[in-house]
């Protein structure tokens, strides 16, 4: 009695076992993980319940170019209101609201206005905890976006957050103006908003960023540049990879890359298309820039997957078995 009471326990743990298996692999099943470009440098990586937003940039004003051009030159006939590095720029509500309804966390990789403009009202919306430099936790506090919801890292963290963990990568801004950009400036504590283009245009140092999200790892650039050894050895099956022109300055950019993440599934180029146009104008120009990103990318990792993102088109990964 004793020994068949013991074999049918036996019997009930081994059933309920594999229910609860079966079970959690039915729930990382619905748990896809979709990612949105926003344009820029601009992501949206969602599985419908957490959100989170990399240098989520979706007012594209006529703003100043940046040094040597860089990805964006304004547009032939753009009657918008141009704007001069002395002027505020208020962020395009109407634009945000229509795309951005929720926030977990979101990600900044430096200071710079296509990068940061719109963060302040985005965390001010949805209360999301924004990640990023110093710099870049000064330009929140001028818009009053409360402490708690402020994560200063400087690259080197690897941060648990429940259903999704986060490890931050030092980094290098993109060798603009051939190889003449640089910047060691940040943006002050203390300023009070609304900043000008000039108070948000110090760099304040550059960070990547790796997501461990549902068994992905997708690794984010917010531009053409990286340090080699601080990307060996990542492996991620994701790679949102800068594609700007500036990238042609760097010794070998995408083979290096390439290699020392071991040759990622999924490539998606980023920063490759001109911010400086509204969304509704062509980039067919940026897109024929692109081809030879596409090419090399082909050349050094011919089994890797290379989308090239359309705005806010909804890009679901493979559903990893756990
Ligand atoms: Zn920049
Ligand atoms: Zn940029």
């Amino acid at each position: 009695m004793v020994k068949s009471g013991f074999v049918c326990f036996v019997f009930m743990v081994f059933v309920l076992g594999t229910l609860a298996a079966q079970d959690q692999r039915g729930a990382e099943k619905s748990h896809q993980v979709i990612l949105k470009y926003l344009g820029t440098a601009g992501w949206e990586i969602s599985d419908g319940t957490t959100s989170i937003l990399i240098d989520p940039y979706l007012s594209r004003i006529n703003g100043p170019a940046p040094p040597g051009g860089g990805s964006g030159h304004s547009l032939a006939g753009d009657t918008r209101r141009a704007y001069g590095w002395g002027d505020v720029a208020s962020p395009d509500v109407a634009a945000i609201d229509s795309h951005i309804q929720r926030a977990d966390c979101v990600l900044v990789t430096h200071t710079h206005y296509d990068h940061i403009l719109d963060v302040p009202h985005i965390a001010l919306k949805t209360g999301a905890v924004v990640i990023g430099t110093e710099s870049t936790e000064n330009v929140m506090r001028a818009y009053g976006v409360p402490e708690e919801q402020l994560t200063t890292v400087r690259g080197g963290e690897d941060y648990e957050f429940g259903s999704f963990s986060l490890k931050v990568i030092p980094s290098i801004h993109s060798p603009l103006d051939h190889k003449h950009y640089f910047s060691s400036a940040t943006a002050p504590a203390g300023m009070k908003a609304p900043l000008t283009l000039e108070q948000i245009h110090p760099e304040g140092g550059t960070l990547a960023y790796l997501i461990r999200f549902h068994g992905h790892h997708i690794l984010a650039f917010g531009g053409m540049n990286y340090i080699e050894r601080e990307i060996v050895g990542l492996e991620p099956d994701v790679a949102l990879i800068g594609a700007g022109a500036s990238r042609k300055e760097i010794y070998d950019y995408s083979g290096r890359l390439m290699r020392d993440l071991h040759y990622p599934a999924l490539v998606l180029p980023t920063h490759w298309d001109n911010f400086l146009a509204p969304y509704g104008a062509s980039q067919q120009p940026a897109l024929d820039a692109l081809q030879s990103f596409l090419q090399e990318i082909a050349a050094a990792s011919p089994k890797t997957k290379v989308i090239v993102p359309k705005y806010f088109e909804a890009i679901p990964l493979e559903t990893l078995a756990k």
